[in-house]
């Protein structure tokens, strides 16, 4: 048993049970009314141990938890100290990342060597980042002749509630927990409830670190409990990544109480290939920008486009290495697609296959179980061609290992194929033409285009989307703007 209540028993390398409790300040707590769920591994179907479900009450003391806090030592604490714990969390998950990136893995199905190198270590570098930034920020000073000095002075924006999905659990709640803890904010955290473990132990993590009790609040749950912190009247603002029918409930549900609100919502991404790009380069990235994580990636580049001239040659080397892609076990090295997250959602994937079919698309490879595996939520890497533009399976988030590749033939009709849409989440463009290259990422109605390359981030750069796909900026000083508030000072001279 690890410290705190967050219960795991291990014998060698098997998890036998895991329970995940609520964490309120600075303690696992149950439900009053000792409700639980079953959290399932979705490679093995197996039963992974029982998650809490909190209700009304419990978000109530995890809010009360955190504004009390607010009011305590946290508000107070020098910025370098503050600084410094953001450090040590950092430290502290790089420490715990063999035992993190394990429950990930667990918890989500994605291979473990990707856990480790993306989810686990970028969660740490969030921490590493935000504290090194968080001293550099300052705010606008402006002299009005000699009138007056104008100054302003950013102050947390109070009780933060984070809400976040299951594809990448902990890198996605730490990008949200690190710098509102940075700028000075206490928050509750909610994980989505088919991937509860690895906020779970973050949650201890942070009091380890030397963060006051009641800072770090977590509810477990689904259903109500999500709508319990995005409505509560004493929770200042929502930051939350999902789907974008959640968002809109969400913001209708912050709308009584005025919540600042910032979103990370769907997308639909084009990846688009000009004949001229370097093929080699663009099929090693579009393997990645396709099927990494099993397609759940807010990023994916699922909706392909390829000048005519190059697409014959395109889809034959993209279909031979895709076919080459190890699908299966999580734990095996080797493996580059594991299993999906959860029965709901592959039959949710399976269901766009289907849409697919009677669509009158071509299976060029994938588009089933794979042979030999008999349990778990595993799904080829399919790409699928012979679509039209208005295709669901070409419009619609499938958020599985599923891409369309269409051809076109001029700059003109890309774009305007590639703009057609509500979403405005990122894109790539593949082209040698500098020029072209430019010219087409700045016609782009998204957020983030990758011009040769794909998922490459700086974080003091603006990460989020346009149109449905969000409602402001995450990353650097975007991030400092939505977890403060300004306030303006003005001095007569
Ligand atoms: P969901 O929107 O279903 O859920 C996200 C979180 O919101 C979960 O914790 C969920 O809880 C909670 N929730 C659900 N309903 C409500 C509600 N009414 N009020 C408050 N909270 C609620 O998303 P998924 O978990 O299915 O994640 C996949 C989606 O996330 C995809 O659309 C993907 O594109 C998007 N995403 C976007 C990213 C971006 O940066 N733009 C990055 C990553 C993913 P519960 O456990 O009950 O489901």
């Amino acid at each position: 048993m690890s410290k705190g209540g967050f219960f795991m028993l291990q014998t060698e390398n098997k998890v036998k049970q895991i329970n995940c409790y609520h964490y309120i300040e600075g303690k696992y707590v149950a439900s009053k009314d000792g409700r639980t769920f079953q959290n399932i591994n979705p490679a093995t179907e197996d039963v992974l141990g029982d998650v809490a479900i909190g209700g009304r009450e419990e978000v109530d003391l995890a809010v009360n938890a955190a504004r009390k806090a607010l009011k305590g030592e946290w508000g107070k604490m020098p910025l370098r100290k503050r600084s410094y714990i953001l450090h040590k969390i950092g430290d502290l998950i790089l420490e715990r990342i063999e035992e993190l990136a394990r429950l990930e893995t667990l918890d989500t199905g994605k291979p473990l060597w990707l856990s480790k190198s993306v989810d686990i270590e970028r969660a740490a570098y969030n921490f590493h980042f935000f504290a090194d930034y968080m001293i550099s920020v300052g705010a606008e000073t402006f002299q009005q002749d000699d009138i007056a000095i104008h100054y302003a002075v950013r102050r947390p924006v109070g009780v933060v509630g984070l809400i976040n999905p299951w594809n990448l659990p902990l890198l996605l709640m730490t990008w949200k927990l690190a710098p509102a803890l940075a700028a000075g904010n206490t928050v509750v955290m909610k994980p989505s409830e088919v991937t509860p473990m690895t906020a779970t132990v973050l949650a201890q993590i942070c009091t380890d670190a030397g963060v006051p009790d009641g800072v770090v609040n977590l509810v477990h749950g689904f259903g109500d409990t999500g709508a319990a912190i995005t409505s509560h009247p004493k929770v200042d603002a929502i930051a939350f990544t999902g789907e974008t029918v959640t968002g809109s409930a969400i913001m209708k549900s912050a709308a009584p109480t005025l919540k600042k609100v910032s979103f990370e919502l769907g997308g639909k991404n084009p990846n688009i290939i000009f004949a001229d790009a370097d093929l080699d380069d663009c099929i090693d990235t579009t393997l990645r920008s396709s099927f990494i994580n099993q397609g759940e990636v807010c990023l994916c580049g699922s909706r392909i486009y390829v000048e005519r001239s190059l697409y014959d040659d395109f889809l034959e080397k993209f279909v031979a290495r895709t076919k080459e892609m190890t699908v299966g076990n999580p734990f095996d090295e080797n493996t580059k697609v594991g299993a999906l997250v959860s029965k709901e959602h592959y039959k949710k994937v399976l269901s766009y296959i289907d849409i697919a079919k009677s669509e009158g698309g071509t299976f060029l490879t994938g588009g089933k179980r794979p042979d030999g595996i008999d349990k778990g939520y595993f799904i080829e890497p399919t790409i699928i061609i012979g679509l039209n533009r208005n295709s669901r399976c070409v419009r619609e988030e499938i958020f599985g290992p599923v891409v369309t590749v269409l051809p076109f033939d001029t700059e003109e009709e890309v774009l305007e194929q590639v703009n057609d849409t509500h979403y405005g989440l990122s894109a790539s463009v593949w082209t040698s033409n500098l020029k072209r290259a430019h010219r087409v990422a700045g016609q782009i109605e998204a957020g983030m285009v990758w011009i040769n390359t794909w998922f490459l981030r700086d974080l003091r750069t603006p990460f989020g989307g346009m149109k449905h796909s969000g409602i402001g900026r995450e990353g650097g000083i975007h991030s400092f703007d939505f977890y403060t508030e300004l306030t303006n000072i003005t001095v007569k001279l």
